[in-house]
């Protein structure tokens, strides 16, 4: 590990930057998010509606295309869900790692986008270490689902003569391996004429299992040249033309969403440095590690960082919170140290939004978790604080008039700050003490 360390602080040091300029919205909003550790994990985005003007643009632009395409649904893991029908439009999934709780759904996706969906198959990123066995599940799930008995002469059915049709790639999917430090283009989604996407993959720490985080960030063209060129006449830019350079402004990028993936709070913390003396050619590996490392810190600038928290109770013991650790899994009490060592405690912003997902049902019901989490939070980052809660919401407190069933939107979240409005006006003081 030190090793490991010592060598990606030297990479990142002698490494130009990776500059990100952020804006104030992301193009995102969440359809569904739904999550309980151990049982299923899907969460569900979808692209906004260019506003009216610039719908209007792209009209004339594209010929009305990008309205069509304005809808484009992604999703991040694909456990079981209560909310599959929200999933199954997705046409990118990402998926942070193998356990069944987050890939337990992959092949009935892969089957329900093709029935309810059709066109392309959807593109599935899954951790490169584990393409081989996904490939050889869903080779057996094809053959499980096209298996057929043969009829006999006598028109009965033998099941000493069955048959498969052998048809591996019934259930289409793109499966592409990822890495560490990798980048893809989101091909086929755009907003507006001017914006598309792209994905980034940063390695985790799950307890030792190939596990990604990933962030999706836009580029939107920018109108007017490069500053270097704007003192320049129509016949000088003209030539530069002519020439091959390119005179246009850069692509504005802006990292949007973040997801973090299962991970234990080593997996999040940033990457820190050292200054090394031999700091010349990297190789390819170092290169990842060093883009991985940069993307890890980009995650912590995303104006929407979806982010696992499984164990909520901050009165635990240290072996309790030890515990966490050696399951892969963060505690509420992690999250102070790792916002600090991204520089994220301080900063404040009205935009930014934090959703925290993979809540243990030990913690239920709904109401109980959140106490848990209100009490834990660092003060700095509360209000900018989103939980996916559906999967804790117990019966009685579904059926309860006292409100909070309403501040549940229709994704499954509630907003930390609505709650604690909503306890301060409800709970009376000892049930507030008492959790
Ligand atoms: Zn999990
Ligand atoms: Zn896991």
């Amino acid at each position: 590990m030190k090793g490991y360390v010592t060598r990606l602080t030297h990479i990142i040091l002698c490494s130009p930057s990776l500059s990100v300029m952020l804006e104030s919205t992301t193009h995102w909003h969440v359809q569904s998010a739904w999550s309980k550790a151990g049982v299923g994990t899907n969460i569900v985005l979808e692209l906004k509606t260019p506003s009216p003007l610039e719908s209007d643009h792209d009209r004339h632009a594209n010929n009305n295309v990008s309205k069509k395409r304005s809808r484009a649904r992604i999703a991040f893991d694909m456990g079981a869900t209560p909310c599959f029908d929200d999933a199954i439009p997705a046409k990118y999934v990402f998926l942070s790692h193998g356990h069944i709780d987050h890939v337990g759904a992959l092949f009935s996706h892969a089957r329900a986008h093709a029935v309810s969906c059709g066109g392309e198959a959807p593109t599935y990123f899954v951790p490169a270490q584990l393409l081989p066995q996904i490939e050889q599940c869903r080779n057996a799930m094809s053959l499980i689902d096209s298996f057929t008995i043969a009829k006999k002469s006598d028109d009965k059915y033998s099941t000493n003569n069955v048959k498969s049709e052998g048809r591996e790639n019934l259930l289409k999917m793109k499966l592409i391996p990822v890495k560490p430090g990798d980048e893809f283009p989101l091909k086929g989604i755009t907003y507006g004429s001017k914006t598309n996407f792209f994905m980034r993959a940063f390695e985790v720490d799950h307890a030792g299992h190939a596990a990604l985080g990933y962030i999706i960030g836009s580029r939107t063209k920018a109108a007017g040249l490069k500053p270097e060129y704007q003192h320049l006449n129509g016949a000088a830019i003209r030539e530069l033309v002519q020439s091959g350079i390119t005179v246009q402004a850069d692509p504005v990028e802006k990292i949007e969403v973040a997801y973090s993936g299962d991970t234990c709070a080593r997996g999040l913390m940033k990457k820190e440095c050292l200054r090394s003396p031999k700091d010349d050619v990297l190789d390819s590996e170092d290169q990842h590690l060093l883009k991985s490392a940069a993307y890890l810190d980009q995650a912590f600038q995303a104006e929407m960082l979806i982010c696992e928290l499984t164990f909520l109770d901050s009165s635990e013991d240290e072996t309790q919170r030890r515990r966490s650790e050696d399951r892969g899994h963060l505690h509420i009490t992690d999250l102070h140290d790792i916002f600090a060592s991204h520089g994220q405690l301080n900063k404040h912003s009205d935009a930014r939004c934090i959703l925290f997902y993979h809540l243990s049902g030990r913690y239920a019901p709904a109401s109980r978790a959140l106490d848990y989490i209100c009490a834990g939070l660092p003060l700095e980052i509360r209000n900018s604080c989103h939980v996916a809660i559906k999967s804790l919401f117990s019966d009685r407190e579904k059926l309860s008039n006292d409100g909070l069933a309403a501040l549940i939107e229709s994704n499954g979240c509630i907003s930390i700050e609505d709650y604690l409005r909503w306890r301060e006006n409800n709970k009376s003081a000892d049930e507030v003490c008492r959790n």
